[in-house]
Formats: structure tokens, C-alpha cells, sequence
């Protein structure tokens, strides 16, 4: 599904040899390279506050410590998505109500979220699944009107950009009260082993996460809160910023991907290729909306699972995200939740399939995947 070996290829020198300076250096955790990271994704996403952990699940429960969150409050968030983005609002004792999504983006469906909203709501999780922007646009508008904050997961959206309706262009995980991301190595964005991080632009919240990521700790030895220990090493650091110098590069490179294997299926009924939100008429030259972390068809009239299958046994690597709704986890079934709730996610798990998509991709390689897969549709 990805290439991280081809990709490595490119920019062996520059990290072979800042993987050495960081040992040499043996500033292992928290040294000038994390800083230095931490100050070149701020600028980069034009937000005021990087705080770097150890994992996207860190700093989506960081985040929520960060808010205060308590027990018994609701935090409302998509079916359709990893469980990483519900497993902490378990965790912490807060209650997850989970909503179904749209059909032609996957993500959560706004409509959802207003009949969802209760006395006890106090927050929001947008999923910016597989590299766009959910619609940050209503969601901030529900969020300022029943007084709710806004967590978003931009763990499979960074560098995407969002437009709303005002005109402004904004980097995901720049424009709610707060974002966590993830730099798992096949992320957008990814390192050689475990990292995160927290982006905020409020002053306040940003202090209280940088304790909370360093034992509850904001002068040493005294803990103020209880924390928790997050922290990104500096190898993972000088990786990150010479990745990060190519993200845009990188998130072209899965565009110009996506973009032909669009032209492939497009005379084919039974494919529906992804669908770009309403902040871009599609995937053009300088748009930045869809970032492609999975490039993600539905499949009508056909039996996804042996369509997969198919692939397999040609060589070719597919994945189902996701193949069941968190609503029917086994770890987080609820009595509150109706089948009928959840129309769309209950379809999607059913006609959902990921073709291989990375940096790396060539021609070749796509065209022979997409034979493939109308080879088997057309059959
Ligand atoms: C990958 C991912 C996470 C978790 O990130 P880790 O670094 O693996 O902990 C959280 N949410 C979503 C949507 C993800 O895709």
C-alpha cells in the first residue's frame, strides 16, 4: 500500500547523516532538533503552537485533557474511522457518542452531529479521513452556537488546506480549538517509528498541554496536574524535517496518483471514484484540498471482497478502511445506538476499497493496477 523503502531512497543522504548528528549529539529527547521540528511545522501550518508527543492517540487524548474534559461529558464523533479516535474518549472516562458520515466524502455528517448534541456535549471530533477536511465551516458554526470544542483529528490530513466559505484558506488541524496528527510512518507526514503532536492557537491551552505531555510538570519536580509521558526523540525530529521540507511535494505526488487513476474509472459505472469536498471542484493544479492519505473507491454491483481478493492474487496490495463500524465494536457498543442511525456507514463497510497509493507511484504501476481492478469489474 505504500513505498516507504522508495521514498527512503530519495533522501537517504540527508537522513542517513542527521541520524548520525543526533547520535553523536546524544541529545536524544526533547534536544534543539525537536524544537527545531516544532517550529517548522508552526510555520508551515501558520498556527501559533506545535507540541510534539509520541503518537497520534497520545495527542488526541492529550488534547482532551488539555480542554478539561470530565467524566460523564459527551464528545461527539464519526462511526467511520479509526479506533484510536474513540478508544481515548473511553479512556478518559468521557462518554463517545458516535455519528454516521456522508456518503461522498466519509466524513461526519453535520446533520448528525446537530441530533446527537445534548445537554451534556462538550466537544466535537472531526476526522479528516483519508486526507480531507470534514465541514469545518458548520461544524465551527455548531461548535460557537451550543458552546462546544472542537478537537480534530488530522492524523490522514496534513498539509491539506481548507477553504470556507468566507474565502479563507487554512491549513486542517489549524482552524478548531485544537488537532492532533500523527507521524506513523505510512502517514502523509511520516517519521521512522512512533510520533504526534498537539496544534493549537490559544496561548493558555497550549501551556496546560505542554505540562500535561511531561508528567503534569510546568516547573520541575512540582506536578501540577496529572500528566502523562509523551514525548517525540530526536531521531524521529531530524527525519520529520526532512520530510517535512517535501510534504507538498509528497502531497502532489499522491494527487497526480489520484488524478489518473480518477481518468481510469471514469467510464465505469460500477466505480465511484473519491469525491472532493465543496471547497474545490475537484483535484486541479494548485488545489490543496484532498491530500490523498487513502485513495478510497466504492464499489456498486460487484463483490468488493473478491475484487480484493482479485488484487491479492495479481500482486496487488488493498485495504478495507474500515471493514467494521466502531458502533458495532465490541468494546464500545452502546445501548443508545440504532442500526437506522447509521445508514451510510453500514453501506460503506460493504463497498469501500483502498488502492495502493504513496509517493512513489508511476505510471506503470498504476495502470497496471487499474486493469486489474476493471478486468475483475467487468468480468
Ligand atoms: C493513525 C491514526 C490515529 C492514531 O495515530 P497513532 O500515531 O497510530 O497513534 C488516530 N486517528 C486516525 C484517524 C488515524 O488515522
Amino acid at each position: 500500500m505504500v513505498d516507504l523503502k522508495g521514498q527512503y531512497e530519495h533522501i537517504k543522504d540527508e537522513v542517513n547523516t542527521s541520524v548520525i548528528d543526533v547520535i553523536e549529539s546524544t541529545a536524544f529527547i526533547n534536544g534543539p532538533k525537536v524544537h527545531e521540528f516544532q517550529k517548522n511545522l508552526e510555520n508551515y501550518l501558520g498556527v501559533k503552537h506545535v507540541i510534539p508527543c509520541a503518537n497520534g492517540t497520545d495527542a488526541l487524548q492529550i488534547a482532551m485533557m488539555g480542554l478539561g474534559l470530565k467524566p460523564g461529558d459527551e464528545v461527539i464523533t464519526a462511526d467511520f474511522t479509526f479506533a484510536a479516535t474513540v478508544e481515548v474518549i473511553a479512556l478518559l472516562g468521557l462518554t463517545p457518542v458516535l455519528v454516521d458520515v456522508d456518503p461522498d466524502t466519509f466524513n461526519i455528517n453535520v446533520e448528525a452531529i446537530k441530533k446527537a448534541i445534548t445537554s451534556k456535549t462538550k466537544a466535537i471530533v472531526p476526522v479528516h479521513l483519508f486526507g480531507q477536511c470534514a465541514d469545518m465551516d458548520e461544524i465551527m458554526d455548531l461548535a460557537n452556537t451550543y458552546n462546544l470544542y472542537v478537537i480534530e483529528d488530522n492524523a490522514q490530513a496534513i498539509g491539506a488546506s481548507y477553504l470556507s466559505k468566507s474565502g479563507k484558506k487554512q491549513k486542517a488541524g489549524t482552524i478548531g480549538h485544537v488537532a492532533s496528527t500523527s507521524f506513523f510512518p505510512s502517514k502523509n507526514l511520516g517519521c521512522y517509528g512512533d510520533g504526534g503532536a498537539i496544534f493549537t492557537n490559544n496561548d493558555e491551552l497550549a501551556h496546560q498541554i505542554r505540562g500535561i505531555v511531561n508528567h503534569g510538570m510546568y516547573v520541575r519536580y512540582h506536578h501540577d496536574v496529572v500528566g502523562v509521558n509523551s514525548r517525540l526523540d530526536s531521531i524521529q525530529a531530524v527525519i520529520l524535517n526532512t520530510k517535512l521540507s517535501r510534504l507538498d511535494a509528497y502531497n502532489k505526488a499522491r494527487q497526480s496518483a489520484a488524478k489518473k487513476y480518477n481518468e481510469a474509472f471514469k467510464n465505469e459505472p460500477r466505480i465511484k471514484t473519491p469525491v472532493t469536498n465543496r471547497s474545490c471542484d475537484g483535484i486541479c493544479a494548485d488545489c490543496d484540498c484532498h491530500v490523498f492519505h487513502q485513495y478510497t473507491l466504492k464499489i456498486k454491483d460487484v463483490d468488493r471482497d473478491a475484487l480484493a481478493t482479485h488484487l491479492n492474487e495479481n500482486g496487488i496490495p488493498c485495504g478495507v478502511y474500515y471493514p467494521i463500524p466502531l458502533h458495532r465494536q465490541k468494546a464500545y457498543q452502546d445501548s443508545r445506538y440504532n442500526e437506522a442511525d447509521f445508514p451510510v456507514t453500514n453501506q460503506l463497510i460493504s463497498e469501500v476499497i483502498s488502492l495502493p497509493m504513496h509517493t512513489e507511484l508511476d505510471d506503470e504501476q498504476i495502470d497496471y493496477i487499474t486493469s486489474k481492478v476493471k478486468e475483475f469489474i467487468n468480468a
